[in-house]
């Protein structure tokens, strides 16, 4: 079984609800065991190859094991996304939900349409923030630092913060998903 880290984000309509039922769905994974999940965040939206319009997001990342290979990952996390009504017609626009592959064990992978770890990972703090709830320790096989590391040494200065409250799900199934204390 491999470790992975899958990056999940909303910025348009219910979005926890979009989040919950990705989590949701990703727990469900055949050949597959939910590791984590971290609390969401809220976080602006980057407009650096996109325009994902004025929405901010919800980002969270899912910890699996699996024993899916990483190219049937990637086409049956492009199934929930357009289950989840992703607009495939306009992907770089506001999304329902939106689904990456941030690390698959230790491998790096450059195919057509295929880049693991995912190449902008190091760059965004809405996503080094959840691996780094997850496992500050895990190491980027191409940067060979942690994720702990990478998290100072970003540059990123778009917002990105914990929602506050969190909400309680509806489907149950998170279960690393934490209360902040005084909720
Ligand atoms: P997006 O519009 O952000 O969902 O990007 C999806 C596109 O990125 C698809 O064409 C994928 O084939 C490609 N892609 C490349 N590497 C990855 C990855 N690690 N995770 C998810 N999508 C990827």
């Amino acid at each position: 079984m491999e470790t992975v880290f899958i990056g999940f984000g909303s910025n348009l309509g219910d979005r926890v609800d979009y989040c919950d039922r990705a989590v949701t769905l990703l727990s469900l994974l055949p050949h597959s065991r939910l590791r984590g999940v971290s609390l969401l965040y809220e976080t602006e939206p980057v407009r650096d190859r996109t325009d994902p319009g004025e929405g901010w997001f919800l980002n969270g990342v899912v910890q699996l094991e699996t024993d899916i290979k990483a190219r049937s990952l990637l086409t049956t996390l492009q199934e929930i996304e357009r289950a989840l009504g992703r607009d495939d017609d306009d992907r770089s626009g506001p999304r329902t939900i939106d689904l990456d592959i941030l690390f698959y064990g230790d491998c790096v992978i450059k195919e057509p349409g295929l880049t693991i770890p995912h190449p902008r990972l190091h760059q965004r703090r809405f996503v080094l923030m959840p691996v780094n709830e997850l496992d500050p320790l895990w190491v980027h096989p191409v940067f060979k630092r942690s994720v702990a590391q990478l998290l100072t040494e970003v540059s990123d200065e778009s917002h990105a913060h914990l929602l506050f409250p969190q909400p309680s799900t509806r489907y149950g199934s998170r279960p690393n998903c934490q209360v902040p204390p005084g909720s």
